[in-house]
């Protein structure tokens, strides 16, 4: 049976849109709107979807680094969706997140060695000989060297800063990170070096991880199961096998099309998507990609479909399988 690390019922994050010079309320951007999943210990969901879709709004809202609008995130079996200031900082020990942007996560005043050290400090582990034996010991296990400890962010390349934003993540022990884009930033040589690393301290430190990107192939690489994502919602959940050698959704089937190398034995083809993702503030009635979607039925534009479980474990959300 999967032991269930978290758990998100129903989460909504919209972000209200005010005009005029009181600021009235006119819409809001349903950057997350209705989605549900569960994380297992130890495996890795990966969450992908073009840009604007709402990956990184709902990476924030999991760890209460933004406020939720509605739904429920359950974590270790605690709903800790109205957790007080207090608590959250209990929650920071056990879920880490590397952002996209190594630079901009990195205060530019600190040495490395300070950077890695602060969570630490802030959660008051360890006294100050404890903390730099863990910090050398942070540097050796992301592959940096000793003498990083004193140098500046500006010093390093990019693949050094994101080596010291996963240390820095490691500190504090965490059973759960959240990877927003980790690699996108890279070049794609260093980026195959931050992927090895990044399933390397999986394996041997059972974290789970929700790893969020756009690129279906880099997700490929490091995921046990793969969320889509659309429009703020979940159109199709499955293992990442399932979901690469049949993927059900058309969005799905479009991504795929758009990463996956000319089988010589299969004929192969490119599904482009046509248009850009629609507004978030007011998206299309019935299914969201209905504007977009090459089998689209009347249906479609009326009603929105339900993210169902077909063949064991793979979830869809499309007419083509009522
Ligand atoms: Fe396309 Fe209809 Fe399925 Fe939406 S529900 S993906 S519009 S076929």
């Amino acid at each position: 049976m999967v032991s269930k690390l978290l758990e998100v019922e129903n989460l909504r994050k919209y972000y209200p849109v005010t005009a005029g010079l009181l600021a009235r309320h006119v819409a809001d951007v349903k950057a997350v709107d209705g989605v549900s999943f569960f994380i297992a210990e130890g495996e890795t969901l990966g969450l992908v979807g073009e840009s604007g879709c709402g990956k990184s709004s709902l990476g924030r809202a999991l760890l209460r680094l933004e406020e939720p609008t509605s739904g429920q995130i359950i974590y270790r079996e605690n709903d800790i969706t109205s957790w007080s200031k207090q608590q959250l900082k209990e929650l920071r020990r056990e879920a880490q997140m590397i952002f996209q942007d190594p630079q901009s996560s990195l205060d530019p005043r600190m040495t490395i060695g300070d950077s890695i050290g602060e969570a630490l400090l802030i959660h008051g582990v360890g006294t100050e000989k404890e903390r730099l034996e863990r910090v050398a010991e942070l540097l050796q296990r992301v592959g940096l060297e000793q003498g990083h400890a004193t140098r500046y962010p500006h010093e390093l390349s990019g693949g050094q800063k994101q080596r010291t934003g996963i240390a820095r993540a490691l500190a504090v022990n965490p059973k759960l990170i959240v990877a927003d884009e980790p690699v996108s930033a890279l070049d794609v040589s260093v980026q195959a070096q931050i992927l090895n690393l990044i399933t390397d301290l999986q394996r041997e430190l059972s974290l789970a991880y929700l790893f969020i990107a756009h690129d279906l192939a880099v997700i490929g690489q490091v995921s046990n199961r793969i969320a889509v994502m659309y429009l703020g919602q979940i159109v199709e959940l499955a293992g990442r096998d399932d979901l690469f050698h049949q993927p059900l959704h058309p969005y799905t089937q479009a991504l795929l099309s758009a990463v996956l190398l000319p089988d010589p034995h299969q004929p192969w083809k490119r599904t482009p998507l046509p248009g850009e993702v629609p507004s978030p503030i007011d998206p299309p009635t019935g299914c969201r990609f209905h504007t977009r979607c090459p089998r689209v039925m009347p249906v479609c534009r009326q009603e929105m479909p339900e993210l169902r479980q077909l063949d064991g474990n793979h979830l869809v959300a499309c007419h083509l399988y009522d």
